[in-house]
């Protein structure tokens, strides 16, 4: 495999960072995950825009311009012949020294990996995912601001380790409230009465690229969406829920806890909203 660091696609051997890169040391950097349908980048410029927005939010320089980003992108996907893939684009903080000081990093990392993804099976798609709610809550959208995707996933791994604990495919996070936020690597929505539920950017949540097309798409469909607080209990008693995510697309959770939601199969706005978001897939 190539991999591109810092403008050059080189052998994945020598795709090396330091050891004292603060991404190393501290999980201090921003990343995105993308997805390449027929060899082309799928919402190239929400991601390379949302990479700029967590890069600022956490004071990160970037010493590229969005246009050497994607140029990036774009030698990784060819050079690795990728048609139907992922993308981790990374920027770290880059070398420093041993303390917490940002500041003294200057040699920042910016790499691309282009590389085949592993899918869920398309039985999953029908059947649905059985989830859990995780005991560790969300970090709090004041304590790093959500709308960053950075580096610092350890929140999430330590829910996710629950969720493979349990035997689930994926962990519910509540935030401090012990309101629904996300799940670890995927938001969540519900559908109830009709109206397609999600939690808003305040419940602590990462904004996902995917989430917003949904909205779109269910807006497209004549079906009403709301962004507000919820309940866990809301979960349990919702006609269907889903999640959305660069690599899950949109997938629906038919279990939560061991307790069945609707009538255990993805229902059908799920999955309308899956086939439009297929569609969208196709027509690059
Ligand atoms: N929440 C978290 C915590 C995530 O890591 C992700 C992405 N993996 C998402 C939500 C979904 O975002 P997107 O649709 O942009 O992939």
């Amino acid at each position: 495999m190539k991999v591109w660091i810092d403008g050059k696609l080189v052998d994945e051997a020598e795709a090396t960072i330091s050891v004292f890169d603060h991404a190393v040391l501290y999980g201090d950097g921003v990343f995105e995950g993308i997805r390449v349908y027929g060899g082309k980048i799928f919402r190239c410029d929400d991601h390379v825009a949302r990479l700029i927005e967590s890069a600022k939010a956490i004071r990160l320089p970037l010493k590229m311009t969005a246009e050497e980003i994607v140029d990036g992108m774009v030698a990784a996907i060819e050079a690795n012949g990728v048609v139907d893939g992922y993308i981790r684009l990374v920027v770290t903080r880059g070398t420093g020294d041993l303390g917490l000081d940002p500041f003294i990093c200057k040699k920042s990392t910016v790499f691309v990996i282009a590389a085949t993804i592993q899918l869920y099976p398309q039985e999953m798609y029908e059947n649905g995912l059985a989830v859990i709610i995780a005991k560790t809550p969300r970090r709090s959208h004041a304590v790093i601001p959500s709308a960053a995707k950075t580096l610092n996933y350890l929140n999430n791994i330590i829910a996710k380790m629950e969720a493979i604990d349990a035997g689930a495919g994926e962990a519910i996070m509540l935030n401090a409230n012990g309101q629904v936020a996300e799940a670890t690597g995927d938001n969540i929505f519900i559908v109830t009465g009709g109206i397609v539920v999600t939690p808003p950017l305040e419940a602590g949540i990462l904004i996902g690229i995917t989430r917003n097309l949904v909205i779109e798409l269910a807006g497209e469909l004549g079906v009403p969406v709301e962004q507000r607080a919820m309940d866990p209990a809301e979960l349990f008693a919702a006609d269907e829920c889903f999640l959305t995510g660069t690599a899950a697309e949109v997938i629906a959770v038919t279990t939560i806890d061991g307790k069945t939601i609707g009538n255990g199969k993805a229902g059908p706005i799920t999955m309308k909203l899956l086939e439009a978001f297929r569609e969208k897939t196709k027509a690059l």
